[in-house]
């Protein structure tokens, strides 16, 4: 069953669609099963992945409005693995067809239910906002990242983000987890970005911090104007690489496996 985790911070433009896309890309690229779900109507994983404006015809707007089952939503991208559900820029219309609907918090949940057994990962993109959108991508994930660029005002909106996920997991029955906050545009020679990251793993952050820092890095920009992660770009440029250092560090937080039953009285086979 997979890991669902919602990528996630209502701040603009820190880098939750960069970090989505390429930690998405690596984790396939290192074994697992893996679905990019866009649930932000910008559409920018998408794009970056190389959906057209055609083919945006049937997005995630029509799977959970239940116009068509996940099956045919599911697309291919260049990468062994590595599936995604495109959005669409109507997706935010689903907002106010939502406000009336019983459950309304959560749609997503409901859809992934139909393939979450197919993945080992489904990671969901969410939009800079704390909207129902927003609520929903939370409740149908288990765990949730937090992109903070190393910065004096990102720092203020954790508390409010912090503060909304307690608020779902009370009001709402369920069990999200922050499995951690990873520092984006990151540049060691700025002395604010590392004032501001030493502050948060000296325990301003109250949940894990990657230890991997994603450097700015002109590579992670330039992919998504090719159509493809950075893994297929410039896998060797620092930006990529830490993206591969942090789904390292993603898959290790994996459960162990459930060791099969054995009995001990159908333990002694002998191999001749
Ligand atoms: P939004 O809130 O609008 O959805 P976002 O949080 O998803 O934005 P991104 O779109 O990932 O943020 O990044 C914002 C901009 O910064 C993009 O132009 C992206 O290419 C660039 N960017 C992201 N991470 C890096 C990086 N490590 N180095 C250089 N540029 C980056
Ligand atoms: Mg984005």
């Amino acid at each position: 069953m997979a890991r669902v985790i919602a990528v996630c911070n209502q701040k603009g433009g820190v880098g939750k669609t960069t970090t989505t896309v390429n930690l998405a890309a690596y984790i396939a690229s290192l074994g697992r099963r893996v679905l990019l779900v866009d649930f932000d109507p910008q559409a920018n994983a998408s794009s970056a992945l190389g959906a057209t404006v055609q083919a945006l015809v049937q997005s995630i707007y029509h799977g959970v409005a239940g116009l068509v089952g996940a099956q045919q939503l599911v697309r291919p991208t260049m990468l062994f693995n590595f599936h995604y559900i495109p959005a669409a820029p109507h997706l935010a219309g689903l907002l106010v067809e939502l406000v009336e609907e019983q459950d309304r918090e959560f749609i997503l949940r409901k859809f992934l239910h139909t393939i979450r057994h197919e993945y080992d990962y489904i990671f969901i993109d969410l939009p800079p906002s704390l909207s129902l959108l927003t609520v929903n991508g939370l409740t149908a994930a288990d765990e949730v990242i937090i992109p903070v660029q190393a910065e004096y005002y990102s720092l203020e909106g954790l508390g409010q983000l912090l503060e909304t996920i307690d608020l779902i997991n009370k009001n709402l029955q369920t069990e999200l987890l922050v499995s951690g906050a990873v520092i984006t545009m990151f540049n060691k020679n700025e002395q604010l970005n590392v004032d501001v990251a030493r502050q948060m793993r000296s325990g301003h952050f109250p949940h894990p911090v990657f230890t991997t820092e994603i450097p700015r890095c002109v590579s992670l920009a330039e992919a998504p104007s090719f159509s493809r992660p950075v893994i297929l770009y410039k896998p060797y440029t620092a930006g990529a690489l830490a993206y591969r250092r942090l789904a390292q560090e993603v898959i290790a937080q994996e459960k162990p496996p459930q060791q099969p039953y054995a009995s001990p009285d159908f333990g002694n086979f002998n191999i001749i």
